[in-house]
């Protein structure tokens, strides 16, 4: 399979460069021979007069369960949902250094679709993500993992300002670069001194949710609700399933 491309492409090659650089063509067959997706690739044309050595890998995720162990402070008996009904998602972001990355994820096992295809879209878009790491490392302490700027889902805690669970004790809601992305109060205040220049929206920036956005737009068609929709107080940094 893989000779047959090379050598249907060595055919295009010459027939589309009127034999102008066959020993080029020929030359590059061997280092494309190795993969199949490259060789894929070496038969386009466009992508072959192009090379992009410097190309980021494409997006990748695992799903996998959780032990008890791997959420030491985001889950104690008594939540509402088992640690054995969330997963972890190890996939990638795009980092505010215009870097790929892996950040880590859990959520509810019914939710890993929805996740795995925004994120896939927010990689491809290049939409960048400060850092995806557990609340665990934090020890569970939400503010702390805001004040880092931190990506996280599952947390087992009280809504804000509520006795109700947070739709991420369900682990269906996610958190999104929340300094860039503030909870705001009605009178347009934030608990973290480090957002208050990110308060108002429409505004531009690295990481910055708006309203409309392809963001916003990417976690509706899965379902999700974005918090800078809600009356009052907006909680710009929060997509949840079905709202809340
Ligand atoms: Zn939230």
């Amino acid at each position: 399979m893989k000779r047959t491309a090379a050598m249907a492409f060595v055919v295009l090659a010459s027939v589309s460069c009127a034999g102008q650089k066959p020993v080029a063509s020929s030359g590059a067959t061997p280092t494309s021979a190795p993969s199949s997706e490259a060789s894929s690739e070496a038969a386009t044309p466009d992508t072959s007069a192009t090379p992009r050595p410097t190309a980021p890998p494409p997006f990748t995720a695992k799903v996998t369960k959780v032990t008890r162990e791997q959420l030491p402070y985001s889950w104690r008996p008594g939540c509402p949902v088992s640690y054995q009904d969330l997963r972890l998602i190890t996939m990638s972001y795009w980092g505010f250094d215009d870097k790929p990355h892996t950040g880590e994820l859990v959520v509810r096992k019914t939710v890993t679709d929805d996740i795995q295809t925004v994120f896939r879209k927010l990689y491809d878009w290049r939409w960048p993500i400060r850092q995806m790491k557990l609340v665990d490392v934090f020890k569970g302490d939400d503010y702390a993992s805001i004040d880092a700027d931190n990506t996280s889902a599952f947390n087992c805690r009280r809504a804000t300002g509520s006795s109700n669970w947070s739709n991420h004790a369900y682990g269906q809601a996610i958190d999104i670069n929340p300094r860039e992305n503030p909870y705001v109060t009605a009178s347009g205040g934030t608990a973290h001194q480090n957002a208050k220049r990110y308060t108002k929206r429409p505004m531009q920036g690295k990481g910055v949710v708006n309203p409309g956005d392809k963001v916003v737009k990417a976690f509706a068609q899965v379902g999700w609700e974005w918090g800078g929709y809600w009356a009052g107080t907006k909680d710009l940094q929060h997509f949840s399933k079905g709202g809340g």
